[in-house]
Order: structure tokens, then C-alpha cells, then sequence
């Protein structure tokens, strides 16, 4: 299991490809525990990150993250289809005053790929 974790984020805050330049990976082998997560379809680009975001905790709660790279060897797995997201924005200023029309997808490409894949 290999996981990240970025330091907790102070304003003003910085976009999260430049965050996840600094974040911290861990590498755990043989360890149970549970992933969660949200596949979300491509359409919903902008909104979301399409594709498979999920995190792990480990049975013990002594490891877990965002989940950079797996291989379970065993597990249980349950899925829920859902037709409806409900998602809630800020009212704040900042938020409502912020370019949010910018495609962000080469950065999150950079954020959701583990440091030892960038170097490949
Ligand atoms: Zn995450």
C-alpha cells in the first residue's frame, strides 16, 4: 500500500499540484484494512477528479492516506451505484470571487501521480 499526505493548508491557500510537491508518501506491506472512495465518470470533469479516488486506514488506524498505488490481495468489496451527488459550495467571498473556469487537469494529473511515477 503505498499512501500520501499533505500537510495541513493555511490561507492563502495554494493549488494542490503545488501542494503534493511537498507531501509526505508511506509504503506499508502485508497490513488489513479498509479502503474507501468515489469513482467519479468523466463528465463530471470540473466538478470532481474523474477516475478512482480513494483512501486507506490500516485495521490498526496507525497508517492511511490517499491512496497512491495498491495491490490487495484479498478483501470484500462493496459497491453502491448512485444516480444523484449533491454537492455544497462555500458562500464566502473568496470562494465566489475565485477563477474557477481555468482547466486544472494538467495540474491534478501532477497531483495525483506519486512522486516515484514523476521521476520515471
Ligand atoms: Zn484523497
Amino acid at each position: 500500500m503505498k499512501t500520501r499526505s499533505v500537510e495541513r493548508q493555511e490561507k492563502p491557500y495554494r493549488p494542490l499540484n503545488e501542494v503534493t510537491r511537498s507531501q509526505k508518501e508511506f509504503e506499508c506491506h502485508d497490513v488489513d484494512g479498509t479502503i474507501v472512495g468515489f469513482c467519479f465518470p468523466d463528465f463530471t470533469q470540473g466538478l470532481n477528479v474523474p477516475g478512482y479516488h480513494l483512501h486507506f486506514l490500516s485495521k490498526d488506524r496507525k497508517a492511511g492516506g490517499h491512496i497512491l498505488d495498491c495491490i490487495m490481495t484479498r478483501g470484500t468489496l462493496f459497491l453502491d451505484h448512485t444516480s444523484n451527488f449533491h454537492m455544497e459550495l462555500p458562500k464566502r467571498k473568496e470562494f465566489l470571487d475565485a477563477d474557477l473556469a481555468k482547466d486544472t487537469r494538467d495540474a491534478v494529473d501532477e497531483a495525483e501521480t506519486c512522486r516515484s511515477r514523476r521521476a520515471l
